[in-house]
């Protein structure tokens, strides 16, 4: 006897998407049957033609910054948009929460505030900073998914960048316990030498982070995964540039993996309105020829997947009253969002959703060593979502669930409409207590 049957016409599972019915048990997926599959169930949900039923998707690039900076985002807002946006998984970033996540003390605070407070399971990354070699491997055994680090100033004064020797030295011991490292790869060097991001002109914060410092940080990566046989995994990749480099390393077998964020597959540099810092985010936004090199990026395997990168702050701190690029904070709020923004412009560059639950589910788990998340598969959990994608709405930054109304997405029209979000089996309910689960690396 099953828990939940769903009789969908549209699933999507390894094989692509195909009439199925979905049995669950126990909070996991125990059966994946021809859609009329005589199977016993205490609930049955039928689904119609207009709908798809996916995996939740897995969202490893999410910044919480509870505690310490819970004004900016919490751990109930944040995992609330997660849910209404079909992210059922997400791993929280180690920086911008006070204390950062660099000691094992840091990851108990996070996990004390996180405890009873998150709509969906969570994660989350240790980081990697001067002074903190002999931290790795307790936060690696108290069950971090990685650890991130930075080659140049992060924005935070806690949380500092590794020099390039330090860089070496940390992948190598690493690589001796078979973690990952997450890199933000921006040269500082690059980045001190071109022109400072003062005014409200786009142009002039996009000149203030050019391409060339991307470029840079991500073959100093390569060479250093090379080197060191340590995983790497390249952070919101922006500069298209550099995908050649990627695949050629990809190529030679370098253990590298790179990420992009649905801002950079949908906004151009050229369309930003002078002023509007909602689109402030590191690297920036670029030109409208770089966004389409991304997407043959995604085509091509060498970015692996897609992530949101929501980085909230204050409505003060972006500076609305003088607009200025070059004061206001950096950073994107999208977590209840990436799905439909993601969806919107791959189904018009010829992509299917199928394709999305790859680069947004199926590969994050991956990365993150997720095995039972991110997939339609028998004994994985049974988060899913309830998608129509031929639906649009008009995006009201007022309407979303984080913490603060602000979102570059405002006004937008975007295809897609999370109809429900299942986690563990069950229905999630906004207006009931979270029920999300905090996740260790091995235990999922
Ligand atoms: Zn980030």
């Amino acid at each position: 006897m099953l828990d939940t049957l769903f009789r969908a016409p549209r699933v999507i599972t390894a094989v692509g998407e195909s009439a199925r019915s979905v049995g669950i048990r126990d909070g996991r997926i125990v059966a994946i049957e021809p859609l009329e599959a005589q199977l016993e169930a205490r609930q049955t949900v039928e689904l119609g033609e207009d709908v798809v039923l996916m995996p939740g998707l897995v969202d490893t690039h999410v910044h919480i910054n509870e505690p310490g900076r819970t004004e900016w985002e919490g751990f109930a807002s944040a995992t609330r948009a997660a849910a209404a946006g079909g992210v059922t998984t997400l791993i929280d970033m180690p920086l911008n929460s006070i204390p950062p996540t660099t000691t094992v003390e840091g990851l108990q605070a996070k996990r004390k505030a996180a405890e009873g407070a998150v709509y969906v399971d969570t994660g989350f990354w240790g980081g990697a900073v001067p002074g903190n070699l002999e931290d790795l491997r307790p936060l690696h055994d108290a069950g971090v998914f990685g650890f991130k680090c930075f080659l140049l100033h992060s924005g935070v004064d806690e949380f500092q960048p590794l020099s390039s020797a330090e860089l070496e030295q940390y992948l190598a011991v690493l690589h001796d316990f078979g973690a990952l490292m997450i890199v933000h790869a921006e040269n500082s060097q690059a980045i001190d030498r071109a022109p400072a991001p003062e005014g409200d002109r786009y142009g002039h914060f996009l000149a203030s982070r050019p391409r060339g410092a991307e470029n840079m940080a991500v073959a100093e990566v390569i060479e250093a995964a090379r080197y060191t046989r340590a995983r790497t995994h390249i952070l919101h990749l922006s500069s298209s540039d550099a995908l050649p480099m990627l695949a050629s390393a990809k190529r030679d077998g370098v253990p590298i993996t790179a990420e992009t964020c649905p801002h950079y597959l949908s906004f151009t540099s050229e369309a930003i309105p002078d002023g509007a810092t909602q689109f402030k985010c590191c690297p920036p936004i670029r030109e409208t020829a770089n966004r389409e090199l991304l997407w043959e990026g995604l085509r091509e395997g060498v970015i692996d997947c897609v992530v949101t990168d929501h980085s909230p702050c204050t409505p003060e701190l972006k500076r609305f009253d003088i607009g200025d690029f070059g004061v206001a904070w950096g950073g994107i709020s999208s977590v209840q969002l990436g799905l439909r923004a993601v969806w919107s412009q791959a189904r018009v560059h010829g992509f299917t959703l199928t394709d999305v639950v790859e680069w947004m589910a199926v590969r994050t788990a991956g990365l993150a060593g997720l095995t039972r998340k991110g997939r339609i598969a028998l004994g994985h959990d049974a988060d899913l979502v309830v998608f129509a994608p031929d639906e649009a709405t008009v995006v009201s930054a007022g309407d979303l669930e984080h913490r603060h109304p602000i979102t570059p997405y405002d006004g937008m029209a975007l295809a897609g409409v999370v109809r429900e979000t299942w986690l563990a089996g069950e229905l999630l309910d906004l207006q009931a207590p979270p029920r999300g689960r905090l996740l260790r690396r091995g235990d999922v």
